[in-house]
């Protein structure tokens, strides 16, 4: 089912789901499914594979001599996908990037997503390769998220790449894709951001995810912006509770958010990671049932693999 047949269908009331990263290369599923077990309970009506690009490595080759290497170290989103569906009955949303996929392989991914019953997908341009200065598009691959749509929109019309003529059988994705409600880090400003998140909605997308934010007032006020700009489809909230101290630098560096003075006080005011857990938990337990207050459609959480947290915050919530 559509995620957006899923939230008509709750009627106003707010939904849960999460997000779970594919295992490394090498790994079996069961740590996937061990991240899914202790949050069923919850009733997610979806959940988010994400997808990942090669990386570049530098190997030791003796005498010295470092090889570089590139390779994608969690493969298999749309596998994980079909794997969740099939086991827990649930839809899955894989995350489609443009980075280090041609259009041809994004085109046999939609096809096998297609043929495995999956209707959502999340379209992302993709993070940079570590290493990268920036995002660099792969050779024959996509630049913006705006293209992959394009994309995506075009196979729901039947418009395959190299046919001459639009195909009767036409895929049928409910689309969505990522907004910041503090700012994109490379968009020089939040209208320009805007400009392009407005082109991603006109050119078809029928959600949005949000990045994660610790601060609900940056969450509504983007909503408002979002309804004075004409964007009116649902705004998904990412959520993702501080766990330890080292969070407080690394989650502003990665994700180019801000963490609240109380916040960040409270948790510096902690004697180890295990207050700064519950901190953390306590925290965004109040943010949530302010979004849920706020009419917030779904609260996704950013597990990153760790069940525990999240399940602490869907039982006092639902
Ligand atoms: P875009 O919408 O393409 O925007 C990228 C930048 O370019 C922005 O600054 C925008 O303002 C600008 N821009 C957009 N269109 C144009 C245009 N036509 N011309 C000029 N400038 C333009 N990354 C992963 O690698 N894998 C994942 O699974 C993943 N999942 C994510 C899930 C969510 C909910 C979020 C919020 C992010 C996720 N990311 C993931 C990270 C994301 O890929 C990065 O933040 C990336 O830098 C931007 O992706 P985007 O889809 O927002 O890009």
């Amino acid at each position: 089912m559509k995620i957006t047949e899923h939230i008509a269908n709750a009627k106003g009331r707010t939904l849960f789901s999460f997000e779970l990263l594919p295992p490394l290369k090498g790994s079996s599923l069961q740590g996937i499914f061990n991240a899914i077990d202790p949050l069923m309970e919850f009733k997610p009506p979806f959940i988010d594979v994400t997808s990942s690009r090669e990386d570049n490595a530098y190997k030791e080759r003796g005498n010295g001599l470092l090889e570089k290497v590139t390779y994608r170290k969690r493969p298999g989103t749309v596998a994980v996908c079909a794997a969740i569906q099939h086991k827990y009955k649930v839809d899955t949303v894989p995350h489609l990037i443009c980075g280090g996929f041609t259009k041809e392989e994004t085109e046999y991914a939609l096809i096998d997503l297609q043929f495995l019953g999956i209707d959502n997908v999340l379209v992302l341009r993709g993070d940079a390769r570590k290493g990268d200065a920036g995002f660099i598009p792969t050779p024959g691959g996509h630049c913006y998220a705006t293209d992959l749509l394009k994309q995506v929109t075009n196979m729901n019309e039947g418009i395959y790449l190299h046919e001459d003529q639009p195909s009767a059988y036409k895929t049928d994705f409910c689309i969505g894709v990522a907004a910041y409600p503090e700012k994109h880090f490379e968009a020089p400003n939040l209208k320009t951001d805007f400009k392009y998140l407005k082109q991603k909605i006109d050119g078809g997308a029928n959600f949005i995810v949000t990045q994660m934010f610790f601060d609900n007032s940056k969450y509504k006020e983007f909503v408002t912006q979002c309804h004075e700009n004409g964007i009116n489809v649902p705004i998904i909230p990412g959520l993702k509770p501080i766990t330890n101290l080292k969070q407080l630098v690394s989650l502003p560096k990665i994700f180019h958010i801000d963490i609240p003075e109380d916040l960040g006080d409270a948790i510096q005011a902690c004697k180890n990671d295990n207050a700064v857990r519950e901190v953390g938990i306590e925290w965004m337990i109040n943010q949530c049932k302010e979004l849920m207050e706020f009419g917030a459609p779904v609260l996704h959480f950013y597990t990153m693999g760790n069940a525990e947290p999240t399940k602490r915050i869907a039982s006092a919530l639902f």
